[in-house]
């Protein structure tokens, strides 16, 4: 029963204050890591080719009391050996690719703790194997922090931290029901009509993205890139919220546009609405709304208002923004048209009903 809301695991981060002490301590575990990984990728890899294979229990007791000698916290160490593990198992899956080794070019930039961690007090946390650390102030959710992980960014180090944390209800504004088409020449397109664009900030960051990765300015790069996708991450938090907030019913169309994401180059649109998703899919439940996924074959060419395969269809068909429809003579705006349809689709009657 959709309406409850139920634990999720939510994410917060934190910046670290960290002195120059601090700092070389978690380099040379960034070192010492890159190791550990490298080893337990390739050690993983021969093995199996002689036909043994470890469970995560044994693979991690390979390097038991090894952390001491690295001077890393141990569950450190074996959280690095079980990320490997399990990234040779989903490669065995057929699930991911062949995990990589790490190196110059593929650096290391987060160290696992897998351990629960106190509420941070007086500003301060306390991480393993550092001791108590200063962060800049932030708020984190109410809730038992399972687990934490340091990542290394362009703009500094940040404990992420993993909270089972009950997700704040959104006040409910409206009873709306709402159809979401995700499209590349606009960003998303509603049932009600609404065309959302490609934020113009975007555009900007990403040309001055390209400006600097021509110029060979790594750092800059590496900064304007993660300014982006916390723009974006912003961006979509006020978004989902708004149509939760809004919407009592939130169908999307599961979207079959990764062919056309390759196409043209333009996977940034579709890890926007790939976020968007999780988002509204983990937002719904905290106001009793009901997200769903939608098959959006048919949902460009068939007519919302008569249901015939009138529509633009194919690739020639991408071009055509409006289009007006030969039996029923309704004038469609492509992408609100699809919208629609993914609505009717999750209210229950079938797009193809008269074709
Ligand atoms: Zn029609």
């Amino acid at each position: 029963m959709w309406g409850q809301a139920s634990k999720v695991k939510i994410q917060a981060q934190l910046k670290l204050r960290l002195n120059t002490k601090d700092t070389a301590t978690l380099d040379g575990w960034l070192w010492n890591l890159t190791g550990v990984w490298n080893w337990a990728v390739r050690k993983i890899e021969l093995d199996a080719k002689g036909e043994i294979y470890y469970s995560p229990k044994d693979f991690q007791n390979l390097l038991a009391n090894h952390g001491e000698k690295m001077g890393i916290p141990s569950h450190t160490l074996q959280g690095m050996l079980a990320m490997a593990h399990t990234a040779w198992k989903i490669c065995f899956q057929k699930i991911a690719k062949k995990p990589r080794l790490k190196g110059k070019h593929n650096r290391l930039a987060s160290i696992p703790f897998p351990d629960p961690f106190r509420a941070p007090k007086d500003g301060r946390i306390t991480i393993p194997g550092l001791g108590r650390i200063r962060f800049h102030k932030q708020d984190i959710p109410e809730g038992k922090i399972k687990c934490g992980r340091i990542v290394k960014r362009a703009s500094g180090c940040y404990l992420c931290l993993f909270t089972d944390a009950q997700p704040n209800a959104i006040e409910r504004t409206a009873h709306g029901q709402i159809g979401l088409d995700p499209g590349f020449t606009n960003l998303l397109a509603t049932s009600d009509g609404e065309v959302f664009d490609h934020p113009r900030e975007l555009e900007a960051g990403a040309q001055r993205l390209a400006q600097a990765q021509r110029g060979h300015d790594k750092r800059l790069a590496a900064r304007l890139q993660e300014r982006i996708g916390n723009r974006r991450k912003d961006r979509n938090h006020k978004l989902s919220r708004r149509l939760v907030a809004d919407n009592t019913l939130i169908a999307f169309s599961a979207d079959n546009h990764k062919g056309v994401a390759h196409k043209f180059g333009k996977s940034v649109a579709s890890s926007s609405h790939y976020q968007l998703r999780q988002m509204l899919s983990y937002k719904s439940p905290t106001s009793g709304a009901k997200y769903v996924e939608v098959d959006s074959k048919f949902s460009t060419m068939t007519c919302s208002h008569c249901g015939a395969h009138s529509g633009p269809t194919g690739w020639g068909g991408l071009a055509v923004r409006h289009w007006t429809c030969a039996q029923c003579g309704a004038a469609h705006q492509r992408d609100v048209n699809a919208a629609r349809n993914t609505l009717i689709a999750a209210l229950g009657s079938s797009v193809e009903r008269a074709a």
